[in-house]
């Protein structure tokens, strides 16, 4: 028999079992889950990616479309399936499923209808990755994080939710915008909730370590006469002109998945279990600056909040818990 041109072309002298060392999974390819996809395949942030969707025909059609890009990307294997064992062994495993908001529905009914489906995702996730970090992007995300926390059976380090991550980005950005400086330059965190309820921790923002409040005392207040309280306006202006966002939510998670992939240790606006901080004592997922590294979410920075900003915490927690109390498992 004629030799292939493989054999022509190649001497093979060892049979290798190709088995991935930093695989990242992302479930849910819509707007969101395929944003993350791109921004950690440009990234270089694993060696296998996996992609999961019930809607077989895009899930498809997206991991070829992937795959095709090979020749500009560095990750050797990008597969996709219904089925949970092509997610087999992820370090990372990344929920951007969920259910849209339909009109006139309640937030307890969406969140009833997104947990039901993280009661199907969370255990497949976990019964073929018993070991990973599971990132929770889906909304509502504290609540859907405090979910796959339960659903899951994690210590509470390899649980995450993008939180107020995105929030923080977005801060910083207009900070930047109108002092002329680069985001990563403008230090300006926002916690609690994520979305409308936000805290934007004023007292903290600076630029070299100069404090704006310093500056202006009534910097983001009622009082401001130079309204820097519009800087903290959520992404309903994306949601309005292009129906939703994705962009920044992607690159914000891959920001994320680096840290957690190359164990930097850095601290970001993330959702965690604040029970004991803050005077709250119910499991309530909200966030805070945590060090992110290799076992998820090792430490919390317990920032010094004022009364005005601590109450405001306490009362996202009030909501948040009197939705979580009320859900079934
Ligand atoms: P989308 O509707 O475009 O995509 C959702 C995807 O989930 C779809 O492809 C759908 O088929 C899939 N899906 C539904 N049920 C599934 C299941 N059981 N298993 C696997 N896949 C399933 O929505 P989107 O715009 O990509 O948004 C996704 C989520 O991200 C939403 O909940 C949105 O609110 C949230 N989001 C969060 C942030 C944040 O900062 N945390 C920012 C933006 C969007």
């Amino acid at each position: 028999m004629a030799s292939t041109v493989k054999d022509q072309l190649t001497l093979n002298v060892l049979k290798e079992e190709q088995v991935s060392q930093n695989k990242i999974t992302v479930v849910g390819v819509g707007a969101v889950g395929m944003a993350c996809a791109i921004s950690i395949l440009t990234k270089d942030l694993a060696d296998e990616l996996a992609l999961v969707d019930i809607i077989e025909d895009k899930l498809k059609g997206e991991m070829i479309d992937l795959q095709h890009g090979s020749l500009f990307l560095k990750m050797p294997k990008i597969v996709s399936g219904k089925d949970y064992s092509v997610t087999a062994h992820s370090k990372l495993v990344i929920v951007t499923a969920g259910a849209r908001q339909q009109e006139g529905e309640s937030c307890l009914i969406l969140v009833q209808r997104n947990v039901n489906i993280f009661k199907f995702i969370i255990p497949n996730i976990v019964k073929y990755s018993p070991n990973c970090k599971l990132l929770i992007i889906s909304n509502p995300v504290h609540i859907l994080t405090y979910v796959a926390w339960k659903l899951s059976g994690f210590p509470k380090n390899r649980v995450i939710g993008s939180g107020c991550n995105l929030d923080s980005a977005h801060f910083c950005y207009l900070i930047g915008e109108r002092l002329g400086v680069h985001s990563s330059s403008c230090r300006g965190w926002v916690l609690g909730e994520h979305g409308d309820a936000s805290v934007p921790v004023w007292s903290g923002v600076n630029i070299a370590g100069v404090s704006l409040r310093n500056l202006h005392p009534s910097l983001g207040t009622d009082a401001d006469s130079e309204n820097w309280k519009d800087v903290a306006e959520s992404a309903y202006e994306v949601i309005k002109l292009k129906g939703y966002t994705s962009w920044v939510i992607g690159l914000s998670v891959a920001d994320l998945a680096e840290s957690i992939m190359k164990n930097l240790r850095r601290v970001h606006p993330i959702s965690t279990t604040i029970k004991g901080l803050y005077g709250i004592n119910e499991d309530v997922f909200l966030s805070v600056p945590c060090i992110l590294g290799q076992n998820g979410i090792s430490d919390v920075v317990k920032v010094n909040l004022n009364p005005e900003e601590e109450s405001r915490l306490k009362k996202s927690t009030d909501a948040l818990w009197g939705i979580q109390k009320e859900l079934q498992f």
